[in-house]
């Protein structure tokens, strides 16, 4: 029994008795220690909590295996992403000014995963406060891909998707606000969900742009990603934006039927820039779903060349906004020698050293966004194309129920081979930046590896709260497919 066999094969071992939650972590752990020297995908493994938390589930089934089964993740290991906000381990969203810095309490999705009986077993490495898409911006260094060590695993949730590919844990939690969950689970080979805005709670997110950010769940398998789902999704008073709209069983609607479904494809967006073996891939994915009944359509997205130069005027304004608070006074670290008797040099010092540099940067563009006299020609002209670019899908999904793009244009790319050069790597979001733009649903299902072995990616965004549809289609899809190769020769 591997995270490899999925959450729900691991939770029916230990529901029937057949193994222990303990023997499981353990076994988890294990593969943790040995794996993680090669990716660094972790950034705090918790062994002493996630053991106890497995002997108190051990010991809940002696007392009331009904009790057990009730848990839809009852002693399943999961990983969260270094952003989330967690009482018995570090957050430092992998930034030197947050070293050390513990929270006093969980992030909602955290204790939601516990409460469904899942081990929350350690914190995962990513971009700086979620900036990136290589995960090469961390101060805990870069996460490499269990593909190839010498590429990226994309970002910025790249050592939640490692440690996934990697089958050191079945789930992880990501979080996306450009494409981070959907990105780097296309260039490991899993897949990975960003919900609609709202549909799960940010208490206790680290937050990055608020009104883009979004948790998801990274897995092995579509089945696991839905499970995760019905556990993060719901209302959450302690989160204004998170949504009242009720929660489906998520997992109930994988039923293998697209017959009628329409999927609209943006040709247009395909004319250049996507690398030739991930083109070949996904309109391969999308013959097969044609082949189970899905019915392929033309769309248009006028606006979608405009994403991504919206996406990094509104992102960095909110980020240049959320990051102020980083100040040396009330959160993490304050640099040496100074103190509140010469406050403007100990804040310029604790951020100069605090702060990597695409932080930096783009404090510096999103302060640069809302100043005076820039403010209408940048700011408020990138909401008014966001508007647009909404527009262009609710027209859109008025004709077809999904649509279906590549995740990103290339494979993994090796590492450093992008990092000096911030355009160039902004440009691997050009397909995931839209979703959050539009506060829409959007999934990453592997379709097929490259020539040089490298996975791909198929990414359908939903209408807003259609989770169920998406997923519904990954799902059929990945049945047709059949078991992705494993990075491992011993198929764990
Ligand atoms: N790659 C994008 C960025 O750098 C998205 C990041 C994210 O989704 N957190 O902003």
């Amino acid at each position: 029994m591997t995270p490899a066999q999925g959450a729900a094969a691991i939770r029916d071992v230990i529901v029937s008795g057949a193994r222990s939650a303990e023997e499981i972590c353990r076994e988890a752990l294990v593969r943790i220690e040995q794996e993680n020297a090669r990716l660094n995908a972790f950034t705090a493994v918790g062994a002493e909590q996630a053991l106890g938390r497995a002997r108190a589930l051990d010991a809940l089934r002696a007392r009331s295996r009904d009790a057990l089964n009730a848990l839809p993740l009852a002693g399943v290991p999961v990983a969260v992403k270094d952003n989330l906000c967690t009482r018995e381990l570090p957050t430092t969203a992998c930034s030197r000014i947050l070293a050390g810095y513990r929270s006093p309490y969980d992030a909602t999705v955290v204790s939601r995963l516990e409460s469904a009986g899942a081990i929350i077993v350690g914190k995962t490495n990513c971009d700086e406060f979620a900036m990136g898409s290589s995960n090469e911006s961390s101060a805990a260094g870069p996460v490499h891909n269990p593909w190839d060590l010498d590429r990226t695993p994309g970002g910025s949730s790249g050592g939640s998707a490692a440690a996934v590919a990697a089958a050191l844990v079945p789930i992880a939690l990501g979080s996306d606000t450009g494409g981070s969950v959907r990105q780097p689970a296309a260039l490991c080979g899993v897949v990975g969900l960003k919900p609609t805005y709202g549909r799960v709670s940010r208490y206790g997110l680290i937050a990055f742009a608020s009104s883009l950010d979004q948790v998801g769940p990274i897995g092995r398998r579509v089945e696991d990603v839905a499970r995760a789902l019905s556990v993060l999704a719901g209302e959450d008073p302690a989160d204004a934006t998170s949504s009242r709209e009720a929660v489906p069983d998520y997992s109930a609607a994988l039923t293998g039927d697209v017959r009628g479904v329409r999927i609209g494809v943006p040709k247009h967006l395909l004319q250049e820039g996507v690398d030739p073996d991930v083109l070949q891939a996904t309109t391969t994915a999308l013959e097969t779903l044609r082949a189970r009944g899905a019915h392929l359509v033309d769309v248009q997205l006028p606006r979608a060349a405009y994403a991504i130069p919206t996406y990094y005027l509104i992102a960095t304004a909110e980020a240049g906004s959320n990051l102020a608070r980083y100040d040396g006074v009330r959160y993490g670290a304050r640099a040496p020698g100074t103190s509140e008797g010469a406050l403007a040099a100990m804040y310029r010092k604790t951020r100069d050293l605090g702060f990597g540099a695409e932080v930096k940067r783009r404090i510096l563009l999103g302060t640069y966004v809302l100043s005076a006299g820039y403010y209408e020609a940048y700011y408020v002209k990138a909401q008014q194309v966001r508007t647009l670019i909404a527009e262009d899908y609710t027209r859109a999904f008025a004709q077809v129920d999904a649509i279906a793009l590549p995740t990103a244009p290339a494979p993994a790319f090796r590492l450093g081979e992008q990092v000096n050069d911030p355009l160039r790597m902004y440009l691997n979001d050009v397909f995931t930046v839209s979703a959050n733009l539009a506060g829409l649903p959007a999934v990453s299902v592997p379709c097929g590896l490259t020539r040089a072995g490298l996975p791909i990616g198929l990414h359908v965004t939903g209408r807003p709260f259609e989770e169920e549809t998406i997923l519904r289609m990954a799902e059929a899809y990945e049945r047709d497919r059949g078991a992705m190769p494993s990075p491992y020769p011993d198929g764990a």
